[in-house]
């Protein structure tokens, strides 16, 4: 009779959690076929899950089963029974978990075999070309690194729901075909069949119903959420992706962070044994501008920004006198040791400053007898000590300079030169796996100019609260509002973001008007929640955390693709399903949709 997967087959253990006390007693295993080896009649495998694998042997008095191990390939699924023993003297290894013991077969069953393979399952993956692991999808988290990541996800996840549940979060569900919610991406759209020529948007975030949750009497809400934002995708985005999406009413920011920073405390000792310390830095969102050069700073790296607007205001260099003079900043870049860098390596610097945005890139390098540079003819010894010193130079370093109308895109450029620069010193950057750098950046302008657009912008979304000591009504000075929002920022991600909300109606109302959006595009996209707003609507606030990329950090990775199961191309798609693709013209014509090529 021919053998098939039963009872009788079932494993007794995992491959890798087979221990010496076995040794003696008949066991079975289950799992895929990896590294078979020949030693003179006796074939040795290993079958690994996702515990690690366990060594087989076939002895060739065997018989049926030993020629059936002989035609085994990688992959196949396979069931083993036989007497697990202590390797024999000499043959163990040492580098597994297992490497003490070994079934011997007395039995075999391979359950599936495995086409040849696109490419080897192991460590090695890693090497092969990512739209090949994509397409092969279920084989490359066969093996131990995605395994690892995937297990630590799930670890994370039940982490996070336990905290949670412990401070009276409740988890609610809030639904996937919805009306828009602004987080500034496109809306995936889903068309309605019943309703034809209406549409959902996929939730960008549950905003808009957190906070109707709130005024519902939820007063901790929280979801593990898919959010769904059509953005062209850059690096290290994706399409769809997870929120720890928390809200609470009767609070301030500090109850946000506090939570938020036990939550870290707790997460970081579970998955890296390390203790974070808390509080975090606070730190508001022009000072982490001029002094990182980012909304989102990496304090690993050991760089800061300086202003010498005060050294040019009068000095002889009328260009970055005159945008001195327009409003604009001067600001340097100070890189100890620096001065010592070649001609070539200097405009290199240059050409990339030009690259991300600015005219030039001025400097100065600190060597003996003074500062040198093109521009030290152009200042006096008096201007030329206060660049010095405004910019902290020390014998041997040099300073790179930007002047520019934008404060803000001075402090962009520099600071991405500080990266950049940065982390390609040791001695500046400390990249050691436990190095956490957490912190809040806060105090957010409230808006941001699109010149896309042409108009305000929120900066965080529209429904955030203005400062409560905005100098002047956010309205009547909407580029100098701030907003009652905050990042969590870890090593140069942002890992959070949220916000006190606004809950009276009609600031929320002059806030929509701030944006450009008429009485009547309000009412038509947001009426249902203005109304809500108008019903008894508690102070609240809260935050989302990207659970992608908190779970690559913690898993020691740099792509958010090696956590998710399935993720998607740059281009949205879904390599192995083939998703988006083409449909039927009757599903079409249901939902009264007409494909229109554009003419080539
Ligand atoms: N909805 C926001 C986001 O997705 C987070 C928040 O403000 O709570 O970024």
């Amino acid at each position: 009779m021919a053998k098939i997967f039963d009872k009788t087959w079932q494993r007794t253990s995992l491959c890798g959690l087979f221990t010496e006390a076995d040794a003696g007693k008949e066991v079975r295993a289950n799992g895929w076929v990896r590294a078979r080896r020949d030693l003179g009649g006796i074939i040795f495998i290993e079958i690994w899950d996702w515990t690690g694998p366990i060594q087989i042997v076939f002895n060739p008095e065997a018989g049926e089963i030993h020629k059936l191990a002989a035609s085994l390939r990688n992959e196949y699924c396979v069931a083993v029974k036989g007497r697990m023993r202590i390797r024999p003297e000499g043959t163990e290894n040492p580098e597994l978990k297992t490497g003490n013991i070994e079934i011997v077969a007395s039995d075999f069953l391979v359950m599936s075999k495995a086409k040849p393979l696109p490419f080897e399952v192991g460590d090695e993956t890693d090497n092969v070309d990512e739209n090949i692991r994509l397409k092969y999808r279920y084989l490359d988290m066969r093996r131990e690194k995605m395994q690892k990541n995937m297990r630590t996800r799930a670890k994370i996840n039940s982490f996070t729901r336990k905290y949670l549940e412990e401070r009276n979060f409740v988890e609610l569900e809030t639904p996937m075909l919805t009306k828009a919610t602004p987080e500034g991406a496109r809306d995936y759209l889903v068309p309605s069949r019943v309703n034809q020529g209406c549409f959902y948007a996929l939730p960008q975030s549950p905003q808009l119903f957190k906070q109707i949750l709130m005024i519902s009497g939820f007063d901790r809400y929280y979801q593990i959420a898919r959010c769904f934002r059509d953005e062209d995708l850059r690096a290290d985005r994706q399409p769809e992706f997870t929120q720890v999406d928390i809200e609470m009413s009767y609070i301030v920011e500090d109850d946000v962070m506090e939570l938020i920073e036990g939550y870290m405390k707790g997460l970081f000792k579970l998955i890296r044994g390390v203790d974070i310390p808390t509080p975090f830095i606070r730190m508001p969102y022009w000072e982490a501008m001029d002094k990182y050069g980012s909304d989102k700073p990496d304090l690993r790296v050991k760089l800061e920004l300086c202003d010498l607007s005060e050294a040019f205001r009068n000095s002889g260099f009328d260009p970055f006198k005159k945008i001195l003079e327009a409003g604009g900043v001067v600001r340097g870049l100070r890189l100890p040791g620096g001065a010592s860098m070649s001609r070539k390596e200097i405009m290199d610097l240059e050409a990339r400053a030009i690259k991300l945005g600015t005219s030039g890139l001025a400097n100065f390098l600190y060597k003996e007898g003074g500062l040198k540079g093109p521009l030290v003819k152009f200042l006096s010894p008096d201007d030329l000590e206060k660049v010095r010193e405004l910019g902290k130079m020390e014998l041997d370093d040099a300073l790179f300079i930007v002047a520019n109308e934008s404060r803000g895109k001075a402090c962009e450029i520099l600071g991405t030169l500080r990266l950049e620069l940065g982390k390609k010193r040791e001695d500046l950057f400390d990249d050691s796996p436990d190095n956490w750098k957490f912190l809040w950046v806060t105090d957010f302008p409230l808006f941001e100019w699109s010149t896309e657009e042409k108009r305000w912008v929120a900066m965080h979304h529209p429904f955030t609260s203005p400062a409560l000591d905005n100098e002047t009504p956010f309205d009547e000075d909407p580029e100098h509002a701030l907003a009652r929002a905050y990042d969590c920022v870890l090593n140069g991600n942002e890992v959070g973001g949220g916000s006190i909300r606004i809950h009276d109606p009609e600031v929320q109302a002059r806030l929509f008007k701030s944006l450009g959006i008429t009485p009547e595009e309000a009412k038509r996209r947001f009426g249902f929640f203005i109304d809500a707003l108008s019903y008894g609507t508690p102070p609240h606030g809260g935050l989302a955390l990207g659970v992608d990329r908190l779970v690559m950090l913690l898993c020691g990775g740099n792509s958010i693709r090696d956590v998710m199961a399935f993720p998607k191309t740059q281009k949205a798609q879904c390599l192995m399903s083939g998703a988006a693709d083409t449909v039927e013209q009757e599903r079409l014509d249901e939902l009264a949709i007409k494909v229109v090529k554009e003419e080539e």
